[in-house]
């Protein structure tokens, strides 16, 4: 049996004394919560903030992004040491905002601009094998767009990314991994994924990871689903068997809704 997650984007919102107040609603609310991994990941200005008001609960702190390198002249960037400092145990790697590929503005974007988000299939794989040799628990984020859903790519999306963000990962850390599957027209839309549809392409991320690393390992491992999980989708999408959890960003931002996935999840 695995144990679910339910884990918060928070993104690019909440100063300090906003991450604050919504810290102590999730703690307050489902602080203490059995039978499900809750992870507040918080922008990095925020993350000793929420750690100092999640102590004494069961709440974990994620950061949303990490470097590969423990340190050096890498202006703006963070490593895993240095989220280890701030309390965190679980990073967010390759979310698809950071991978350029954003699902409602993916038009407009330029390449200039997807080069300054800039993660790629070698940086992810990077970025996963640090987070691992540090001891954090990463969040590895894939997803097609809706150009690839389209035209019939999804599956060859998918499998390309789990295969690329885990290449030369030894077997036995898989279990260690948490894979995110977030449809990238999902993200922020309001047009979640249909339930059925989520757990296929999660039981395909988990058949590719058993190809890797023998069944077992793949069994172990959770998987998630990201991409407008409410309240009100939750209870179809968490009860699917091969759907371990959420990856939550806009349900996230206020404690009584996030709270509500929570609770859905432990169930
Ligand atoms: C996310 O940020 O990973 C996400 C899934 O966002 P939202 O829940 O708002 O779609």
């Amino acid at each position: 049996m695995r144990t679910p997650i339910m884990a918060g984007n928070w993104k690019m919102n909440c100063d300090n004394e906003e991450a604050a107040a919504l810290a102590k609603g999730v703690v307050d609310a489902v602080g203490q919560v059995a039978d499900c991994q809750v992870v507040l990941c918080p922008p990095a200005t925020a993350l000793t903030t929420v750690a100092e008001c999640i102590k004494g609960s069961k709440i974990q702190l994620g950061a949303q992004n990490m470097f590969w390198e423990e340190k050096g002249a890498f202006t703006g960037e963070l490593s895993a040491k240095m989220l280890l400092s701030c309390g965190c145990s679980f990073v967010i790697i390759g979310h698809s905002e950071r991978r350029g590929r954003f699902g409602a503005v993916a038009e407009d974007f330029t390449e200039e601009l997807r080069r300054v988000f800039g993660d790629t299939d070698a940086s992810v794989n990077r970025k996963l094998k640090a987070a691992l040799a540090a001891g954090l628990t990463p969040i590895v984020c894939v997803g097609e767009l809706i150009s690839e859903r389209q035209a019939g790519m999804t599956d060859a999306i998918v499998s390309d990314q789990v295969r690329a963000a885990l290449d030369g990962v030894e077997a036995d850390a898989l279990p260690d991994i948490v894979i995110a599957y977030e449809p990238v027209w999902a993200i922020g839309t309001g047009e979640v994924c249909d339930a059925q549809e989520a757990n296929r392409v999660c039981g395909l991320i988990r058949k590719v990871v058993g190809d890797i690393g023998g069944a077992s390992r793949a069994e172990a491992m959770r998987v998630l689903y990201g991409g407008s999980v409410k309240p009100d989708n939750i209870d179809e999408l968490i009860a699917q068997p091969e759907i371990d959890g959420g990856l939550v960003g806009g349900a996230s931002l206020k404690a009584d809704s996030f709270a509500a996935l929570v609770n859905a999840a432990a169930k």
